[in-house]
């Protein structure tokens, strides 16, 4: 019946992204993840860890992905234009059925063309799963994608079979900790160490990483005072539409113009 539902859904376009806001140890925001939702008539908000199974089981996904991609671009061109968001970054998340499309490539391409796009704005979040289906095509689709300026982060990080033979060998930009790591980091020794551990090895393989499911700021304190510069999560922001997206931002920019304004004024004083 999902499944059914779904496909009306494709049809009559009933999805909206939802942004979540990434920010640096500044608290400046850095960019925002983009997270499907599912504007279901009759029960509302169905979120996709509840349709994404569904969606690549049937193959819906491409056009569910494809449609990913065009609205992220589309956001894109828009937040070139003004000053506040001309350097944030949009991530899509994209399943291993998308990105395994012999299209995906070209798909990519006319869509940052045809917003005319920075696509170095576009990450991609890829999860180890997808990564290890079929390494050596993943690798040769990774490479393409990075010479024309996308990013990839690898979501979800630590929590499936990473190899480490691999990920060297990955044109990979940032590690993303799992979020299962980060929420009893305080209290936690295995996290802790699972954690700084993470972080050294994305700092000597040469990536960036980043934290997500920050929801204190002892675990934002902590994951700093290791090296970990870049957060996401409910200390910051829920996922929430653009409107909303935009004005956090906008709210986030104002406090810390003050706070710049009011250093100022301090040391002339
Ligand atoms: P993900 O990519 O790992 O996304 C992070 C999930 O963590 C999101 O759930 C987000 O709402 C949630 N989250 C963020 N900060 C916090 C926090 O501080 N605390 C807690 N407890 N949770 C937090 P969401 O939006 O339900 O997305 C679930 C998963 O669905 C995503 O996991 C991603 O794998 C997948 N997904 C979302 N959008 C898309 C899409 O457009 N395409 C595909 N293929 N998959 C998507
Ligand atoms: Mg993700
Ligand atoms: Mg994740």
């Amino acid at each position: 019946k999902l499944e059914n539902e779904l496909f009306e859904a494709v049809k009559h376009n009933h999805f909206k992204l939802f942004y979540q806001i990434q920010v640096n140890h500044l608290q400046q925001p850095i960019g925002a993840e983009a997270l499907i939702r599912w504007l279901h008539p009759q029960k509302g908000i169905i979120t996709p860890v509840e349709f994404i199974p569904y969606a690549e089981e049937s193959g819906l996904i491409l056009a569910i992905g494809s449609w990913v991609i065009e609205t992220a671009c589309q956001q894109l061109k828009q937040w070139q234009t003004h000053p506040a968001t001309k350097a944030l970054t949009i991530s899509i998340n994209v399943s291993s059925k998308q990105f395994r499309q012999p299209e995906f490539i070209d798909q990519v391409i006319d869509t940052i063309n045809k917003y005319d796009i920075n696509p170095s704005r576009l990450k991609m979040e890829l999860t180890e799963s997808l990564l290890l289906d079929d390494i050596g095509n993943t690798i040769v689709q990774m490479h393409a994608l990075g010479k024309l300026g996308i990013q990839f982060s690898l979501d979800d990080f630590g929590t499936g079979y990473s190899s480490l033979q691999y990920l060297k060998k990955l044109p990979l930009y940032q590690l993303k900790i799992d979020r299962s790591f980060v929420g009893d980091l305080i209290t936690d020794k295995s996290d802790q160490s699972i954690v700084k551990t993470i972080i050294s090895m994305a700092e000597s393989l040469g990536f960036s990483v980043i934290a997500e499911g920050v929801e204190t700021i002892e675990q934002q304190q902590f994951l700093q005072r290791e090296g970990c510069l870049h957060y996401q999560g409910y200390l910051f922001g829920k996922p929430v539409p653009i409107k909303e997206f935009e004005q956090l931002v906008n709210d986030i920019q104002a406090q810390n113009q003050s706070k710049t304004a009011g250093l100022k004024l301090n040391n002339s004083a």
